[in-house]
């Protein structure tokens, strides 16, 4: 198992996860979450394209998106496998993902699904708000829209994974290390 995606809605402990997974498989994990606000925090065109979707919780556009994911899985960490974090959020960039892959002659081995409630997600959204200090977690209406296109966006993606076999849910309530726990399990079987 080493082309993967990990899903689940903001505040499901994606991010945490992804870097876990990636130390303990020794595949990259590329997050476009943390490549956007890497590059709006050192001003660069990207970051500027980016800053006022990011800021208001939508998604940046696809165009830009897939550009961006199509050229980070060409450098040479990629190519042994990879663990895609937010990426793709929609299905266009799920389609365009394909092509990509389908160019580099490989394929797609798992989607992992995080899954928690809306009320434990909130929560931990503010707690994060407070510790990492994301502009998008401290603003309410940010969070509710960014858990709308969730739902109207990714989880329709998520259903057509699920319909091509490639999903498994795992359940992302409870410590980090045993959701991690659950997740390598889920990997190896
Ligand atoms: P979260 O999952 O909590 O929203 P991320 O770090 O994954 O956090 O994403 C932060 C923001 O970056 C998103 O709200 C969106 O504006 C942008 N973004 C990240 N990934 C994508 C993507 N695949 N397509 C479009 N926009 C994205």
């Amino acid at each position: 198992m080493t082309r993967m995606l990990i899903v689940g809605p903001q505040g499901s402990g994606k991010g945490t996860q992804a870097k876990l997974i990636s130390e303990k498989l020794g595949i990259v994990a590329i997050a476009t979450g943390d490549i956007f606000r890497a590059n709006i925090k050192g001003e660069t065109e990207l970051g500027k394209e980016a800053k006022k979707y990011v800021d208001a919780g939508d998604l940046v556009p696809d165009s830009l998106t897939n550009r961006l994911v199509e050229d980070r899985l060409s450098w040479d960490d990629a190519a042994g496998g990879f663990l895609l974090d937010g990426y793709p959020r929609n299905r266009t960039q799920a389609a365009t993902l394909d092509e990509m892959l389908s160019r580099l002659g490989v394929d797609l081995d798992l989607v992992l699904e995080l899954t928690a409630d809306t009320e434990e997600l909130t929560q931990r959204l503010k707690k994060r708000a407070e510790i990492e200090g994301r502009d998008d977690d401290a603003d309410e209406n940010v969070i509710r829209r960014r858990l709308e296109l969730f739902e109207s966006e990714t989880r329709p993606m998520i259903d057509e994974y699920k319909t091509r076999g490639l999903a498994k849910q795992v359940d992302g309530l409870g410590s980090v290390e045993d959701v991690n726990a659950r997740i390598m399990a889920a990997i190896q079987a």
